[in-house]
């Protein structure tokens, strides 16, 4: 059975006293871990805060970002060693703003999935469409494309242990959440393209997560899927209230 897992992303929002206040209302309210796993994805500035809290509680903390090599001249970077020595659990890669305003490469992913595996944390590794390659019906197409390029030279093993999220970017913030029936599509869609590239137990171990305006109202929805194991949220994450109700779905 794959644990559920949900994951906010604040992308570049919250300093580190809004976080500290963030936790505050948190605590003691998040599912217990073995059965859901509840993630917040944070600007690197707020890690600390969210890694200590982590130590005492049932939050995960990714990161949303890292770079590929472990350390040196790369001004502006983030370490992913440091990350891990920090204590951070995952890192979020290949988000569409990051492909889309920072021109992040699908070898840049694939470099990063390496990396975060070397340093003995697990990648959020997201993937999705446009509007226009959508309309254009090209969509698993498009999507299995960009999984295999983040995939290539991982072991099965990796691949069991990595979460993947697809984020349609028409959904991404817009209120326009893809309907669970498309949700589910692409992600069972993902998942045979696992089963292709390695084998059933890998396809069967991989999380799949959908992220596009989740919110209170549809997570339940969405999480009922059979191929869905976890969303990856954006501005439904950052309220208190609102992310407790997402990771507590299952009540
Ligand atoms: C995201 O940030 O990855 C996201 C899906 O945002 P939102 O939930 O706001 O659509």
């Amino acid at each position: 059975m794959r644990k559920p897992i949900i994951a906010g992303n604040w992308k570049m929002n919250k300093n580190p006293e809004e976080t500290q206040e963030f936790l505050e209302a948190i605590k003691g309210k998040l599912p217990a871990a073995d059965q859901v796993e509840s993630v917040i994805a944070a600007p690197a500035i707020d890690l600390n805060a969210l890694v200590w809290f982590s130590k005492d509680s049932d939050l995960k903390v990714a990161a949303e970002n890292c770079y590929f090599e472990d350390e040196g001249a790369f001004t502006g970077e983030t370490s992913p060693k440091a990350l891990s020595e920090m204590g951070v659990d995952y890192v979020v890669i290949g988000h569409s703003e990051r492909r889309g305003y920072f021109h992040e490469t699908d070898e840049d992913i694939n470099k990063k999935a390496k990396a975060i595996f070397r340093n003995n944390m697990l990648p959020i590794i997201c993937c999705g469409e446009s509007l226009e390659t959508r309309e254009a019906g090209k969509q698993t197409d498009w999507v299995v494309a960009q999984i295999k390029a983040a995939l290539a030279g991982l072991t099965a093993e990796e691949v069991s242990k990595s979460v993947i999220a697809y984020e349609p970017i028409w959904a991404i913030g817009t209120g326009k959440t893809a309907s669970a029936d498309q949700a589910q599509e692409m992600c069972h869609a993902i998942r045979e393209a696992v089963k292709g590239l390695y084998n059933e137990q890998t396809a069967e171990n991989v999380r799949i997560q959908y992220g596009g305006s989740v919110k209170p109202a549809n997570v339940k929805e969405l999480m009922a899927k059979p191929d869905i194991d976890g969303g990856l949220v954006g501005g439904a994450s950052m309220v208190p209230d609102s992310f407790l109700a997402l990771v507590n779905y299952q009540n």
